[in-house]
């Protein structure tokens, strides 16, 4: 069964780990390292079935392929998950034993945080492997990804409204942003700066006090209310998959564009959203801030290299807008198009062989 998955779904290698001295259960998929190792975060969930984890890190680190494809980075697709309740099962132990397997991956595998794992536990998976990224910036990492992701959908955004509107400013466009967490918040802070008027939901009094106080001009709706809203751009900056039958009929925006992952429920979406004439920047292309900036520690990670890589993302979004128009397919479509072609070329390089090279492995720098 899982080898069938793989087969369809084009996976290298998926390796299922266990320690019952601290309760690992833990399942890392490696898609495709033709561009190099598989980076991806480690997801920690109660998942109901060993079903459940098994499908979701195969979708995950799949689309971590595409996404380090079309971001222009040299690497892979990966991705792991730990089965557990990160509010009870987490322990020094239970991440330093999974940084150990990961070690034994030899390099073929570099984690990261996602959704559950934070610094403190990267900061445990690093005692044991450098082959992990997002360590804490007081030992050389990056730190929080959150503000590199939002710098990235922003330059999105930009894109986005050079197409529609012919000008990249954001000066008096309105933005109706979906959930004011991480992302979304620093996301409004750039968007308050470019002139931008913002509209914002969330379910969280926390962070909907946050924004108050921070943006005291921003207008709050309803979260069930945020699809109707009129607006030039919806940013879907929540979780979930917001684009589906009932949600994409209500919308009154001329752009969607945001951080959320898996924005489309299904890839039809995007050609729904192409023929109502809304403009879509994919969610993997423009949210890949933040591994971009994770990418960086590999060569010494600097805030000043990290921006310029997610500046690129403005232009990277308009190429793939060109793709769409010139083939006539959805955007969506055009990103995985674009993806799959380098892919494609870097796997046709590599038929010869080149003796022994000392071709260096990412990860093995921090180790000297
Ligand atoms: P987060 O958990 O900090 O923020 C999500 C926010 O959405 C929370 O404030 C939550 O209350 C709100 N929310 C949830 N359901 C909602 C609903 N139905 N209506 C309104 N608000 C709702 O997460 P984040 O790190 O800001 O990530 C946001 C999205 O971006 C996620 O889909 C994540 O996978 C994606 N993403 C994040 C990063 C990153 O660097 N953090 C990178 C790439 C992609």
């Amino acid at each position: 069964m899982t080898l069938e998955k793989m087969f369809s779904m084009g996976h290298e290698e998926v390796v299922f780990f266990q320690d019952k001295t601290c309760g690992l259960r833990a399942i890392v998929a490696i898609h495709d390292t033709t561009l190099g190792p598989a980076l991806g975060g480690t997801r920690m969930w109660p998942y109901e079935s060993e079903e459940d984890a098994l499908v979701d890190v195969l979708r995950l680190s799949r689309g971590m392929t595409y996404k380090a494809a079309v971001s222009g980075l040299n690497l892979g697709g990966g991705k792991a998950v730990i089965i557990g309740d990160p509010r009870k099962d987490k322990s020094e132990a239970l991440f330093r034993s999974f940084g150990r397997f990961i070690e034994s991956l030899n390099g073929r595998y570099i984690t990261a945080e996602d959704v559950n794992t934070n610094v403190d536990d990267i900061e445990h998976i690093f005692t044991e492997t450098n082959f992990v990224t997002g360590v804490a910036q007081q030992y050389g990492g990056s730190g929080n990804p959150a503000p590199y992701t939002a710098l990235g959908v922003f330059r999105g955004i930009e894109a986005a409204v050079t197409k529609k509107f012919g000008s990249r400013s954001l000066q008096g466009r309105s933005v109706a942003i979906q959930g004011v967490g991480a992302v979304g918040y620093e996301l409004s802070h750039l968007l308050h700066e470019a002139g931008a008027t913002i509209i914002y939901t969330d379910i969280n009094e926390k962070n909907i006090a946050k924004m108050k106080e921070a943006f005291p001009q921003a207008s709050f709706v309803e979260s069930k209310n945020i699809f109707s809203t009129e607006c030039d751009i919806y940013a879907p900056c929540a979780l979930g998959a917001p684009l589906n039958d009932e949600n994409i009929p209500q919308l009154k925006c001329q752009i969607v564009a945001g951080a959320a992952n898996n924005q489309l429920k299904e890839d039809r979406h995007g050609g729904i959203l192409r023929e109502k004439g809304i403009i879509y920047a994919p969610d993997y292309l423009i949210n890949a801030g933040g591994v971009m900036n994770v990418s960086i520690e590999f060569e010494g990670w600097a805030d000043s290299k990290s921006r310029r890589m997610i500046d690129t993302i403005y232009d990277k979004t308009l190429e793939v807008f060109r793709i769409s128009d010139e083939q006539n397919i959805p955007v969506n479509k055009a990103a995985d198009v674009m993806a799959e072609k380098r892919i494609e070329s870097i796997r046709n390089i590599k038929n010869s062989y080149l003796g022994k090279t000392n071709h260096r492995i990412p990860g093995q720098k921090r180790r000297s």
